[in-house]
């Protein structure tokens, strides 16, 4: 590695319209950071194993491949140092969205954009990333298991210094931004967080991001989580949280497994039950 690299952080442009990568790639090196342009899939499946980007900007229309497809493999490799995915796309369906979000986008940008803003969506992004490393176990509650930098629940294990999750033992590869998510809510377990909160916390900032992607979120998170879904707990119309380590109810027909949509007028009445094994 070149010494003018050191700390830079790596951007990777996967975009086959010329003009538009090559402005990226000047605007994101004028923004400090390093920049690799691939305008093909073949190429960028390449550069992420070679260049390692801390960030990738995915066009989802290749010549030879969809973004979505790269996208796919690139969190099925399931490497501990994922990076920050973010969608530049013409296709603005909402479809495309979701689907962008439940194969593992970090955020999503409908072209035509401004570079300007971009330049500041990336920032977010790779704040959020940093943030996952720089998180202190000492803002645990103390109501949670803690060794190390690891955090316990039950049968689900955040080791957050080496970005890694288990459940029951067995590995569960998240993104950056779904392990910001669970750190943002092992801070608090049993405490409700709102949609604006994560939206905020999470996300580093919330003009137009729909609350719809926290839900989407969550869910993709809570698939993942398998036998710890259910510590992951929707609060219906309201938020989310991680079980109360504390209660003990032996019951969990009162706990929403499911995510809701943000217009659910339902109460939460009820819901502070938890499971235990
Ligand atoms: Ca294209």
């Amino acid at each position: 590695m070149a010494a003018e690299a050191i700390n830079k952080e790596r951007v990777l442009v996967v975009e086959d319209e010329a003009d538009l990568s090559s402005s990226l790639a000047y605007a994101l090196r004028a923004n400090g950071y390093e920049a690799q342009v691939a305008d093909r899939g073949e190429l960028a499946l390449g550069a992420l194993e070679v260049f390692r980007p801390d960030l990738v900007l995915l066009d989802l229309m290749l010549p030879d491949m969809s973004g979505l497809e790269i996208c796919r493999r690139l969190r099925k490799a399931g490497s501990t140092n994922q990076p920050a995915v973010i969608i530049l796309s013409a296709r603005a369906q909402e479809i495309d969205r979701v689907v962008g979000f439940e194969i593992g986008a970090d955020d999503y940008v409908v072209k035509p954009f401004s570079v300007r803003e971009l330049m500041l969506r990336i920032e977010a992004r790779l704040k959020t990333r940093r943030a996952v490393v720089d998180v202190g176990v000492e803002q645990l509650s103390t109501s949670v298991e803690k060794s190390g930098q690891i955090f316990n629940l039950r049968n689900l294990r955040v080791d957050e210094s080496a970005h890694r999750v288990f459940v029951d033992d067995k590995e569960v590869h998240v993104s950056a931004l779904e392990m910001k998510v669970l750190i943002f809510l092992f801070r608090s377990p049993g405490r409700m967080r709102t949609r604006r909160e994560l939206l905020t916390e999470v996300w580093g900032y919330h003009p137009e991001v729909a609350s719809r992607t926290v839900d989407t979120h969550i869910k993709r998170l809570r698939d993942k989580l398998d036998t710890a879904a259910d510590l992951l707990q929707t609060v219906r119309g309201v938020g989310f949280r991680l079980a109360d380590p504390a209660r003990r109810t032996g019951h969990d027909e009162e706990v929403v497994l499911h995510s809701e949509l943000v217009h659910e007028p339902r109460q939460a009445k009820g819901a502070n039950g938890v499971k235990t094994h």
